[in-house]
């Protein structure tokens, strides 16, 4: 038997008619929920990003601003941009995309951004707000992979969950997630000792390394759920995930497709919190 195919596509569609549903509502208030996306430089995968996250604010009926600079912009340059975002009261929720060039300090640009409107929850007090169960905008990856597991009803208590990877913007917010869901969580990085090992233990297994198909048949366990963070362009130019899916697929319960898997979730967990952002607004 092959394993079910989690369509993230599908899912992601339904959030964000319930998101445009929501933005109609909070429009009668007069307030339009706005998303403003800052991008430094030319990296194509970023550009591809930030159009998409555009286009789907304007299709949820959002107002969005996209500001594009080059790699030259000055790090003060790129600070008062978003100190001026966070006083602007059309402005919900500000992202600023990475990679940033490398001579801008990356930790300082999120820590200028206000908390309230970090919508990419990348921020350290939002990090810390998840950490202590408490959060106010949950990391738009991670989330949106907790919406795909949700609507697979998958058991998360007591189950035992993986995590490859251990950045901040994906893999510690994924791990943190699923431990405050009541499962048993391991999260391995480049250093990690026998990591099959670790792998065919797993009843959920989320892989976000980078490494193209690094995950094949023999490391996972018969039935598990498989997520497919990763992004990656084969030298043919296509897209693949860090799963080999073709393989694992014989093996998993059910797994996510690259592309049409977490991808889409990620721009639909940010118009969903970027709706929270405005709707909060009008509470004030
Ligand atoms: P980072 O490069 O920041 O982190 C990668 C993590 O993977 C690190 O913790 C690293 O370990 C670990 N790692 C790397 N190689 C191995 C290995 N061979 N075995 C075990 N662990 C390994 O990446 P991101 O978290 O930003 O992104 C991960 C992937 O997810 C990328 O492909 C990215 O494009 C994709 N992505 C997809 C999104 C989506 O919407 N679908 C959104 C964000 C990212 P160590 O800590 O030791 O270095």
């Amino acid at each position: 038997m092959t394993a079910r195919v989690i369509d993230g596509v599908k899912l992601s569609a339904t959030i964000r008619e319930d998101v445009a549903q929501r933005a109609a509502k909070l429009a009668t208030s007069g307030i339009q929920p706005g998303l403003a996306v800052i991008l430094v430089g030319s990296d194509p995968a970023s550009q591809v990003y930030v159009r998409n996250k555009v286009a789907a604010c304007e299709k949820a009926g959002f107002h969005s601003v996209l500001e594009q600079y080059g790699a030259e912009l000055t790090q003060e340059a790129l600070l008062a941009r978003v100190r001026a975002l966070n006083e602007d009261p059309s402005i919900h929720g500000i992202l600023v995309q990475l990679p940033l060039p490398a001579h801008i300090d990356s930790h300082l640009v999120i820590e200028t951004i206000a908390a309230q409107k970090d919508v990419d929850g990348f921020h350290i007090s939002n990090a810390g707000l998840l950490m202590t169960g408490k959060p106010l905008f949950i990391p738009c990856t991670p989330y949106g992979v907790m919406k795909m597991l949700e609507s697979e009803q998958v058991q998360l208590r007591g189950a035992v969950a993986v995590v490859i990877g251990a950045s901040n913007i994906v893999g510690k917010p994924m791990a943190m997630l699923l431990q405050s869901a009541g499962a048993t969580v391991t999260i391995c990085n480049s250093k990690t000792k026998d990591l099959s090992w670790h792998t065919r233990h797993a009843d959920i297994l989320v892989v976000a390394t980078g490494k193209p198909k690094m995950i094949d048949a023999s490391m996972v366990k018969p039935g598990a759920i498989v997520i497919d963070v990763g992004i990656n362009r084969g030298a043919d130019g296509k897209l693949c995930g860090d799963v080999d899916f073709e393989s694992v697929k014989q093996v998993a319960g059910a797994i996510t497709p690259v592309p049409g898997g977490v991808g889409p979730m990620t721009i639909a967990m940010l118009l969903v919190n970027t709706i929270e952002a405005a709707e909060r607004t009008q509470q004030r």
